[in-house]
Parts: C-alpha cells; sequence; structure tokens
C-alpha cells in the first residue's frame, strides 16, 4: 500500500529557511511560486527573455529574474517550464549555478528518468507533483485546502531531501490533502501510459471510432456527436465521484448490461497486448527517444496529426453544435 504524508509529518521551517527559485510560470509554476510565497517561502521565479508570463507574475508581487540568476541566488531550484526544453534550460541556466547542498526541483519525472539532465552527485534531486492542473492547485490552496501530491526522491545527497520534499509540499498545500510517496520511474512511467492509453490517446480513439460507425452507417453526425463524445462527460464525471459503481448505478440497466457485455468485445486481449507493448516502450525510453527527437525536428508528423484531427467531422460537427450549448464554454483556442 502507498504511503501517505499529511501536515504533521511535514516540517514547513525547512522550505522556509531555503531560498527557492520557481523556473517558467505557467500552470504549475504560477500556483508554486504565489503558495510559496503566501506559506512564508522567500521565492523568486526564473523566466526568459520575453516571456509572456512575466508580466503577469510581476502583478502578482512576484519578483522576476532571468532563470540563470533566479538558479544562482536561490538553493532549491523548481523546473517548471515545459518537458522537452527543460534540458536545454537546465544546461545553460541551471547546470552553472548547482552547489553542493542545493537541491533541483521537478514537477514531472521524464527527463531524470530518461537520462536527458544528469545532476551532479552533490545535489539533492526530488519531484513534488500536484495531481491536478495549476489553477486547481491554487484555487484549493487559497480556501485553505490542497490537491494531493506525490513526491519522490532520484538523489538523496543531503540525507534529507525527502523531508525539504515534504515541506515543499507542504508550503502548496499538498500535505493538507495527502501525499503519496513514489519514485522518479513510476511516476514518469505510469503518467506516460496513463496518457497514452487511457486518458489521451484511448479516449480519443475510441469516441472517433465510434462517431465514425454511426456516420458510415448512416446516421446523423449531430446525434452521432452527441452519443459518442458530448455524453462521455456525464459518465466520466460519475466514474470521478464514485468509480465504476457510481456511473452504473445512475445509467439505465439496459446501459449496465451492454457495459458488461459489450465493453470486453472493444477492449479485448489484443487491446492489452498492445497496451502491454507501448508500456514497454515507455519503460525502454523508446517513446521518450522518439518524442524528443520528433519536438526538436519541428514537430512535423505532430502538426500533421493536429491538422487531420481539426478537419475530422467530428470536430467540425461538434464546433457548430457546441454553440447550440450556452453554458459550454467553448473558447477559441
Ligand atoms: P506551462 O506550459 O503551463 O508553462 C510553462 C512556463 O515556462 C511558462 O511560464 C513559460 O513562459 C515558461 N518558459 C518557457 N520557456 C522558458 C525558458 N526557456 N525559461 C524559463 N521559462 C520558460 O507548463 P506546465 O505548468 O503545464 O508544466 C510544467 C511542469 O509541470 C512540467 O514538467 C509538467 O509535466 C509538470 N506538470 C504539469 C501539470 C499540469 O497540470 N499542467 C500537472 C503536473 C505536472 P511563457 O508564458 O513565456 O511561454
Ligand atoms: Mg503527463
Ligand atoms: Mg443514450
Amino acid at each position: 500500500m502507498a504511503e501517505l504524508f499529511y501536515d504533521d509529518d511535514a516540517d514547513l521551517s525547512i522550505i522556509q529557511g531555503r531560498k527557492v527559485a520557481v523556473i517558467g510560470y505557467g500552470s504549475q509554476g504560477h500556483a508554486h511560486a504565489l503558495s510559496l510565497r503566501d506559506s512564508g517561502v522567500d521565492v523568486r521565479v526564473g523566466l526568459h527573455e520575453g516571456s509572456k508570463s512575466r508580466a503577469k507574475a510581476e502583478e502578482q508581487g512576484l519578483r522576476v529574474t532571468t532563470p540563470a540568476e533566479a538558479a544562482a541566488e536561490a538553493d532549491v531550484i523548481m523546473i517548471l517550464v515545459p518537458d522537452p526544453i527543460q534540458g536545454q534550460v537546465y544546461e545553460e541556466s541551471i547546470a552553472p549555478h548547482l552547489k553542493d547542498g542545493d537541491a533541483l526541483f521537478f514537477g514531472h519525472g521524464l527527463n531524470i528518468r530518461f537520462g536527458f539532465i544528469k545532476p551532479p552527485a552533490g545535489v539533492d534531486v526530488a519531484m513534488v507533483a500536484p495531481k491536478g492542473p495549476g489553477h486547481l492547485v491554487r484555487r484549493q490552496y487559497e480556501e485553505g485546502r490542497g490537491v494531493p501530491c506525490i513526491a519522490a526522491v532520484e538523489q538523496d545527497a543531503t540525507g534529507n531531501a525527502f523531508a525539504l520534499a515534504l515541506s515543499y509540499a507542504k508550503g502548496i498545500g499538498g500535505t493538507r490533502a495527502g501525499v503519496i510517496k513514489t519514485t522518479f520511474t513510476e511516476e514518469t512511467e505510469t503518467d506516460l501510459f496513463g496518457e497514452q492509453a487511457v486518458l489521451c490517446g484511448g479516449t480519443a480513439a475510441l469516441v472517433k471510432a465510434g462517431f465514425e460507425t454511426l456516420v458510415e452507417a448512416g446516421y446523423q453526425p449531430e446525434i452521432a456527436y452527441f452519443e459518442c463524445l458530448h455524453e462521455l462527460k456525464l459518465i466520466v464525471d460519475l466514474m470521478y465521484e464514485g468509480g465504476l459503481e457510481k456511473m452504473r448505478w445512475s445509467v439505465s440497466e439496459t446501459a449496465e448490461w451492454g457495459d458488461y457485455v459489450t465493453g470486453p468485445r472493444i477492449i479485448t486481449d489484443q487491446t492489452k497486448a498492445e497496451m502491454k507493448k507501448i508500456l514497454g516502450e515507455i519503460q525502454d525510453g523508446t517513446f521518450a527517444k522518439n518524442w524528443m527527437e520528433e519536438y526538436h525536428g519541428g514537430l512535423k508528423k505532430y502538426n500533421e496529426y493536429k491538422t487531420q484531427d481539426s478537419e475530422h467531422l467530428l470536430e467540425t460537427t461538434g464546433k457548430e453544435l457546441r454553440k447550440l450549448m450556452s453554458w459550454v464554454d467553448d473558447e477559441e483556442l
């Protein structure tokens, strides 16, 4: 069973006694920097020249410097820039300023797990990753609550890295909800697998295939959209609140029966065998290597896939239908 840590297990004074640099001020960065500051921690934000987030950070009362200055001043450096550019930011702005006893923190383990960042031996390497988007992390903190976090130590140079990670998690409200101990390997591999096989990849492919099946059989795209995409939210909300059991309690007995007999015909032993293969490619680094090559090669295939899907009948139908739903906030992306 997972090891859980709460407020009483964490000593806020540890992080209050350090100088923290939060590099990046996006979804996670803003939540960490603001909540640490409100927890009495000495925080500066490191942002690149011309950063769009700079004005916001300054407006919110934070001191902004370059990533290199922030790393030089601080002894705890939390890297919250997009994963594919962390390696470059680390090499250029952080590595030259690392001293023995400093701590390098992450919100996701990819760059450490696959060796794109190799910190020196004298530095603590830890992760504090809230299990929710940054805006929820910040809002919960302000309301006196917190979003559960996971925490891990990859390198414990000082012998105090986990206590420091728990203290940091307390500073952003994580220990109010509960912090689960994990490892960089477990966090990275399960995060990548979840988003590829189930949350993003699996779900998008399921929705598209269902929609196409109905449209190809002659049903109207608008009706197919409602059945295969729109109503998914209702189902997911029920699962989120009470697992499969609450979803099945809420839907009709007919839907529940269909769930039992048809679900296993869609997700078959063959699908699960493919999932195992996908997990293998994550574990052996093939996925990370290919993704970094695609990213640094100018995102050619990525943009092709993106355009293809934006022109899919599912998407063009949805765009029109959502105009009928005043409560749905379909902002221009
Ligand atoms: P975002 O894309 O929301 O924000 C990235 C930030 O980094 C922006 O402020 C951006 O500035 C800034 N930035 C970009 N380039 C540089 C640079 N060269 N130097 C300094 N700052 C730079 O990132 P996320 O918050 O989504 O992700 C950060 C980390 O947190 C990742 O490791 C991610 O895996 C992890 N994470 C994210 C979660 C989420 O909910 N989003 C959940 C848990 C973990 P600008 O505004 O100018 O672009
Ligand atoms: Mg992820
Ligand atoms: Mg129905």
